[in-house]
């Protein structure tokens, strides 16, 4: 048996191993899925909702131990976890009431009727990063279980603790046996024998470009669907007409959040120039007043990166002569604590500008016009996500759609809501999640004519 030793990040003390799950294991569990599928796509839709909504209410029921166990496993402030795990419930709501709603089209042809059903696919694998580990793997499997699917997920090595747990209060809440397994182990273990498995039918790819990139490779092998979120680099423009205390007094939530690993992040901030110093100004203060400290103190706004090895990743982006404008504050002893950091690079291609850091550094740059903040907004692999701050609509919605990002918020730095689609353009991913037409990811059409002759 080989496990994995958990660290707390807070204080890099050791706490918990976890048993990693074998080949044979993992065989074994789609076997299990296999049929729990077939009987799960037998019930009625009424049912299949049903059973989401009673999913839903035990995780409710369980928000305090959800969270309780992100703060020690992956360092989420509490507050933070605990909006986290409710937004677990709320996805499972949402998609509980997809099941009566999935309603085909009567196509008007000639000689009979013409109907389209929406089929599950059967067996969806679900990959997941430590940066969100419960609301990531909430948005894989709530939908591919409304849609009809077994779902076999994988959380990462680092932050297996809330999709175990949820894995359990799926079972509680009355969820049949092998419809929702939790397969904690090794990427090129278990999340490959996904992609390499003939019953898994669909791959939800969250994490890495780099490792999405091998992923979708695999899945072409079998010509099997692939969503894949990955990278970002995200920029927050902001325009000399904007709200400047406003902008900046939000901007360092935008990317400190999480401790800057969230793929989301607004890693680079674009300044237009002739308000560049000003911005500054107001900037220094909002980011020394981020609150680093414990993940289990309620006041606490970020806490410390996940791991050693991730602390040593971030780290080798702030070399001793990197051009820091200003820093934060973050507790010293043990624990991976790194103090939020503005850099100032004088170029445009510094690894600092054109890296994902997932970590808490943000490189601000100025912009000569809005040609100009458009052309270096899209000057990067990535296009998840990104702010326009500015008081001029025409500007907002010109600059919106020039932007190749995703997931843009015009005067606001918020990019995830349940029922709206959340994926990227470019590197940063494939087919889009979350929202009303997730299910179609989860689903495929089938045509049938009927002759009436
Ligand atoms: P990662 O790519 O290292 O790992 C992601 C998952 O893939 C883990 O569970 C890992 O075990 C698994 N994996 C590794 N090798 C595999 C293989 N060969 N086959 C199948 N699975 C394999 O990513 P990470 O370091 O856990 O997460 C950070 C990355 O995730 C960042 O790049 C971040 O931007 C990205 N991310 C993207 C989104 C999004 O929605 N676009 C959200 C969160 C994180």
């Amino acid at each position: 048996m080989t496990t994995t030793t958990l660290v707390n990040p807070a204080d890099a003390t050791p706490f918990r191993d976890v048993e990693q799950t074998s080949l044979e294991q993992v065989d074994d569990a789609i076997a299990h899925a296999l049929s729990a599928q077939r009987a799960w796509r037998a019930l009625t839709p009424a049912a299949r909702g049903a059973a989401l909504r009673d999913f839903a209410k035990v995780v409710d029921e369980h928000i305090e131990d959800l969270a309780a166990l992100e703060v020690i496993n992956s360092g989420h402030p509490i507050t933070q976890a605990r909006w986290e795990a409710g937004h677990v419930r709320d996805v499972l709501t949402y998609y509980s009431a997809a099941p009566e709603r999935m309603i085909g089209k009567q196509i008007p042809v000639a000689g009979g009727i013409d109907v389209t059903f929406l089929e599950p696919i059967g067996i969806v694998g679900v990959i997941v990063p430590w940066n969100f580990p419960m609301t990531i793997a909430s948005w894989g499997f709530a939908p591919a279980l409304a849609a009809g699917n077994a779902v076999v997920l994988k959380p990462a090595e680092w932050t297996p603790l809330t999709a175990i747990r949820l894995g359990e209060l799926a079972l509680e809440a009355g969820l049949p046996e092998g419809l929702f397994q939790v397969l904690p182990g090794k990427g090129s273990v278990v999340g490959n024998r996904f992609v390499t498995h003939e019953d898994v039918r669909k791959i939800v790819f969250t994490g890495s470009t780099e490792v999405g990139k091998q992923v979708m490779a695999g899945c072409a092998a079998q010509v099997k669907p692939v969503t894949l979120e990955l990278g970002g680099k995200s920029a927050n423009v902001v325009f000399a007409d904007a709200d400047l205390e406003k902008a900046a007094a939000s901007a360092p939530y935008a990317v400190f959040e999480n401790a800057g690993q969230d793929c989301c992040a607004r890693s680079r901030i674009l300044v237009e120039r002739s308000v560049f110093d000003r911005f500054m100004e107001l900037l220094e203060p909002a980011v020394k007043g981020v609150v680093v400290g414990a993940p289990g103190d309620e006041a606490t706004e970020m806490g410390p990166l996940v791991s050693k090895t991730h602390f040593d990743s971030v780290s080798a982006f702030v070399p001793d002569d990197a051009p820091i404008a200003f820093r934060g504050s973050a507790p010293s002893g043990p624990g991976y604590w790194f103090t939020p950091t503005v850099l100032t690079p004088a170029s445009r291609t510094d690894p600092a500008v054109t890296e994902e850091i997932f970590g808490p550094v943000v490189a601000v740059l100025p912009f000569d016009d809005e040609a100009d903040g458009i052309e270096l907004a899209n000057a990067s692999i990535y296009g998840l996500s990104g702010s326009i701050w500015t008081r001029d609509i025409g500007r907002a919605l010109r600059v919106s759609r020039a932007i190749e990002s995703g997931n843009l918020s015009v005067n606001s730095n918020s990019s995830v809501r349940y029922s709206t689609p959340f994926g990227g353009f470019k590197q940063s991913g494939l087919g889009r999640e979350l929202g009303p037409d997730a299910l179609d990811a989860f689903t495929e059409t089938k045509n049938v004519f009927i002759s009436t002759d």
